[in-house]
């Protein structure tokens, strides 16, 4: 999608710094964490929202998931816990419009979510 942030960082025209490749999922850090670990694990293909991923590929979904789950392994946080959060629509806080999986650990997460 031509002005879509995130599928210019699947292009490499926007640098990340990435985390973990798979055939069809990208995980790179958040440039503005919000916990020790906050990587946005993300499809290659474009989909607007998580809805619209589970939709049309769900196992894609699952590619995304499984590679959260991953990220959560590397980065040491998977066994003390981590979050996966996709925040969907704008009252949720979605600002791009590209699904991705927030991945936030080590630290306690507070809930209920602000
Ligand atoms: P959301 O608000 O759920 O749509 O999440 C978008 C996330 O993308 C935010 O946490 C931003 O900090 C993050 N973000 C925005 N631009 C970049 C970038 N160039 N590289 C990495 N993360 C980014
Ligand atoms: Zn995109």
């Amino acid at each position: 999608m031509a002005d879509c942030l995130f599928c210019k960082i699947v292009a490499g025209e926007v640098p990340a710094t990435v985390v973990r490749e798979t055939p069809r999922a990208l995980a790179f850090r958040d440039i503005n964490p919000q916990a020790p670990t906050h990587v946005l694990v993300i499809p290659r293909e474009h989909y607007a929202d998580a809805a619209a991923l589970a939709s049309a590929d769900a196992g894609l979904l699952d590619e995304v998931v499984r590679t959260a789950h991953e990220v959560a392994v590397a980065d040491g946080v998977a066994e003390g816990g981590y979050r996966i959060v996709f925040n969907t629509g704008r009252e949720a806080g979605q600002t791009v419009f590209h699904v991705h999986a927030h991945v936030l650990g080590g630290r306690g997460l507070g809930w209920p979510p602000g």
